[in-house]
């Protein structure tokens, strides 16, 4: 990971506790890389289960 990304990833988290939806990350926690680089994971496909993993 780089810098860039870890303090994008450290200023997400903290909007995301002032109350920024998850939704409006730039990043993704799950996988921690840019959330456009992981937009099409199954684990993001349905908004309902994006932070679960699936059942198997
Ligand atoms: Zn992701």
């Amino acid at each position: 990971m780089n810098k860039r990304l870890a303090a994008a990833i450290e200023r997400d988290n903290e909007l995301e506790e002032r109350g920024m939806h998850g939704d409006d990350r730039k990043t993704c926690w799950t996988h921690q890389t840019w959330a456009e680089d992981c937009a099409a994971d199954p684990m993001h496909t349905n908004p309902s289960t994006s932070h679960y993993p699936r059942p198997a």
